[in-house]
């Protein structure tokens, strides 16, 4: 048995275990707010990745949906494992860094 915490959110823990302080089920960081799910468009940096997701927005002068997409850095802790064009789950957290405030929680099956 692998030891974790408990995140809070219904997701599988990762098997491998790692020591990041930053990783949210083996160090100590607390995961609260929003939770998405995209893609990863990016994964070239040390321990972080850039998700991207689309989503519909409706404009009430055309009656219509417009296409939009949300792109931002996540931080990926070493035991999770994720490359490109894999679907993640990234959870909002506290600022980690000048432009991350998310970190990859599960990585999710297409
Ligand atoms: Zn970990």
């Amino acid at each position: 048995m692998v030891k974790a915490r408990d995140i809070g959110l219904d997701v599988k823990v990762p098997k491998k275990e790692c020591n990041d302080k930053k990783c949210p089920f083996h160090g100590t960081l607390p995961v609260r707010g929003k939770v998405f799910v995209g893609e990863v468009v990016k994964d070239r940096a040390q321990s972080t990745v850039v998700v991207k997701w689309d989503y519909y927005h409706y404009v009430p002068k055309y009656e219509r949906y417009m296409r939009r997409n949300t792109k931002v850095s996540a931080h990926l802790p070493p035991c999770i494992d994720v490359r490109k064009g894999d679907r993640v789950k990234i959870a909002e957290c506290r600022p980690l860094s000048k432009t991350k405030k998310f970190v990859v929680i599960e990585k999710v099956s297409k």
